[in-house]
């Protein structure tokens, strides 16, 4: 199943993506995709109502925006430097365990919503990402356990701010919490539309241009190994979500390196789970 939310910024609704593209409204299921959707088999309840309802589903117009495809969750953890050639790019040594970061979770947009520059940056970077979704509770789980507590996968652009990521004291996340930071969509695939994570094609472009070309055959770390060891950190909650790093290919690899500037148009995408679009802006 293709889980998607559409409707303005907040009040969002849920809907599905069937495979002939056509969009269908099911609110009457009478749940959101929250922490309790997918922490009691909400995937398996929606498609059981889903075969007896689907007839009643009002298909949702073209032009309504989509939201992103979850509610907020708990936790956006986000992996650094997963990627062999992006680490050499940031001028990074592989790392010999999974470098984790958080996001804020109020950074969460829609795939197409625009992204804002903050006041006075000069350094707004792109990285496209494969993230998963937690099904189910995860503490010191291992990694032969570790698929069983993913429920599925999506797109998310990790929008970064490179002085204030790198070049401030202190940790990443001032550079990786901005609003509007975490485009996240156009859907949330379930784990079975994904047979193989470990071997999607992703890209970025910039103004048309290709920027980020890449496969997650690449991932340093692969995600039995993420969700095994996040969870000796901390329990990961079911609707949190996990970013799994961004392949080389980002603004501040460049020679001169290069950042966002208000109307640049990004483009990006993932093999089965669709591409998103965001218009750089202004902060106003
Ligand atoms: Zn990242």
């Amino acid at each position: 199943m293709k889980l998607i939310r559409f409707g303005a910024p907040g009040v969002e609704k849920p809907g599905l993506l069937l495979e002939d593209g056509t969009r269908l409204d099911v609110s009457e299921f009478g749940e959101d995709y929250t922490e309790y959707f997918f922490e009691t088999d909400g995937p398996d309840r929606l498609q059981h109502w889903l075969n007896n309802n689907i007839a009643e589903c009002p298909k949702i117009a073209e032009d309504v925006r989509l939201g992103p495809p979850l509610v907020r969750p708990s936790k956006l953890v986000c992996v650094g430097l997963n990627y062999a050639k992006h680490a050499q790019e940031s001028g990074m040594n592989i790392p010999s365990e999974p470098v984790l970061f958080f996001k804020a979770t109020s950074a969460i947009v829609g795939p197409n919503d625009d992204v804002v520059i903050p006041k006075g940056s000069l350094k707004t970077d792109w990285e496209v990402e494969l993230a998963f979704v937690i099904g189910k509770r995860a503490s010191y789980v291992s990694e032969q356990e570790a698929m069983d507590h993913v429920a599925g996968y999506l797109l998310h652009n990790d929008y970064s701010e490179r002085e204030y990521q790198l070049e401030r004291e202190g940790q990443w996340v001032k550079g990786k919490s901005c609003d509007t930071f975490a485009p996240l969509g156009p859907f949330l695939a379930t784990k079975d539309e994904i047979p193989d994570p470990h071997n999607l094609n992703l890209w970025l472009t910039l103004n048309g241009e290709m920027m980020q070309n890449s496969n997650t055959s690449d991932f340093v770390f692969g995600i039995p190994k993420l969700v095994s060891y996040i969870s000796e950190f901390m329990t990961l909650l079911p609707g949190d979500i996990v970013s799994t790093g961004t392949p080389f290919g980002v603004g501040l690899g460049l020679n001169p390196p290069k950042y966002l500037k208000a109307g640049d148009m990004v483009e990006l995408g993932i093999e089965g789970l669709g591409s998103s679009k965001q218009k750089a802006i202004a902060y106003q």
